[in-house]
């Protein structure tokens, strides 16, 4: 694996970025992207874990574009799975007439996953995988109320929105919005016992009454990298079952090797009623999917020519190619092993950032890590001046005062070593 470094080679942003950003601030809808005058970069190529930007300087992507990427950015056998599909059919008849890579994908998705999750939902995005197993959930259960927790995110379409635990994303759509049941998400090394934790959301869960499932990330991710304390999920499993509600598990995020383990849940041996994956699922064609036992899944009425639930993009073709692709890759490189693997060392490098007085916490696991900072601050600067040094990092955190490390899985370790001493020098 070639390692190419950082090659800054004009001012951060380059001449080019800073002219097209003045016509992209004319066009796109000004929420969309946040403009200054030393963020962000164009990006104009990337492949492994190097991003180029139109002005020619060289990156080291510690992002993996929102934790996309796990397989390398342009994978060759992606990309070549991709151009030959592209060749044969680009898009399909979602709902109406399939296609076999769409059926190979489901063998291939049955291999890997545990064999209680045999029924798949395809869709395009994370959030519409979403929308398919709270859906699914009230088809089961006949009941329509949801359980998440604070700091959750699931995406912003209404439905994922409805469950999602960022006020600030929520807060201007409200009125539209179904009010979930919060539940306090227990932070490893919150100090609260795994009882304690247990008790509180088989009450909260039991007062309701009407949950019809409970939805959570076996990591935060958008929150910044906090892992329940250990055995919390097992017992939310048991409450669950217990109460009659549905258990999903949105693995949008940590699928796909991300943790270390190809899925999240393999920590504890937790079995959710629906999976949803997305993001890595694809290495950057859009795809998801919710794929749930037999017994929810089946709640689903049978398609008698008019699909409940279907979109045009449905088991897209040129993204069914890429998840294969995807899949197969992450197998021929064992990448989830090699997350868990470089995760460690990545790990003793991270711990000596604790002593630097601005940061107040590290943690993750795999390839998936957050630094939060004391102060609201520290992380955009950091983030901008890591930027200007050769080093690409996600500001996270639900009041923005974390990064995440989240590289694509095939990242060198020289790379990611060198990418942590750039966030090291960023520090203000
Ligand atoms: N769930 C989780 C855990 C996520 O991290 C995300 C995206 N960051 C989503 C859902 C939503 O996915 P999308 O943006 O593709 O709709």
């Amino acid at each position: 694996m070639s390692e190419p470094l950082e090659q800054i080679v004009t001012a951060v942003p380059g001449k080019r970025s800073l002219e097209l950003a003045q016509s992209l601030s004319r066009h796109e809808s000004r929420n969309v992207t946040y403009l200054a005058d030393d963020f962000p970069i164009f990006w104009e190529s990337a492949r492994g874990a190097t991003v180029t930007d139109v002005d020619g300087n060289r990156y080291i992507d510690c992002t993996a574009a929102f934790g996309v990427a796990n397989v390398g950015h342009a994978n060759p056998h992606v990309t070549q799975a991709v151009a030959e599909q592209a060749e044969r059919l680009v898009h399909g008849m979602g709902d109406v007439h399939p296609t076999e890579i769409r059926v190979r994908l489901f063998e291939r998705l049955a291999e890997i996953l545990p064999r209680e999750l045999s029924r798949a939902f395809l869709a395009t995005t994370g959030s519409e995988a979403v929308e398919v197993a709270l859906k699914t959930a009230m088809l089961a259960t006949g009941r329509s109320r949801f359980a998440s927790f604070h700091g959750a995110y699931h995406g912003l379409s209404f439905g994922a929105l409805a469950v999602g635990g960022i006020d600030r994303f929520r807060r201007a759509f409200a009125a539209a919005l179904s009010e979930p049941l919060l539940l306090e998400f227990p932070r490893d090394g919150s100090g609260i016992s795994l009882e304690q934790a247990a008790q509180r959301t088989h009450d909260a869960l039991e007062h309701a009454g009407d949950i019809a499932a409970v939805i959570v990330e076996p990591v935060q991710g958008r929150a910044g990298c906090f892992r329940p304390i250990v055995g919390y999920l097992t017992a939310l499993r048991r409450i669950c079952d217990d109460l009659g509600i549905l258990l999903i598990l949105d693995e949008i995020y940590t699928g796909f090797g991300r943790t270390g383990r190809w899925f999240a849940f393999e920590r504890e041996g937790v079995i959710p009623d629906v999976l949803c994956i997305g993001k890595a699922l694809g290495s950057g064609f859009p795809i998801s999917a919710a794929v749930g036992t037999a017994a929810v899944m089946d709640a689903w009425p049978r398609s008698t020519g008019e699909a409940l639930h279907t979109s045009t993009y449905l088991g897209n073709p040129i993204g069914c190619a890429a998840a294969l692709a995807t899949i197969a890759e992450m197998r021929r490189l064992d990448l989830p092993q090699r997350a868990a693997r470089l995760g460690n060392e990545l790990a003793t490098r991270l711990r000596r950032l604790r002593a630097h007085q601005r940061v107040a916490d590290v943690r993750g696991c795999g390839l998936f890590w957050a630094v939060q900072f004391r102060g609201t601050s520290v992380a955009g600067v950091a983030v901008k001046s890591a930027l200007a040094r050769g080093a690409i990092f996600l500001q996270s955190g639900v009041t923005g005062d974390s990064i995440t490390i989240a590289p694509p899985l095939t990242i060198g370790r020289e790379q990611l070593l060198r990418a942590v001493d750039i966030l090291e020098e960023s520090l203000p």
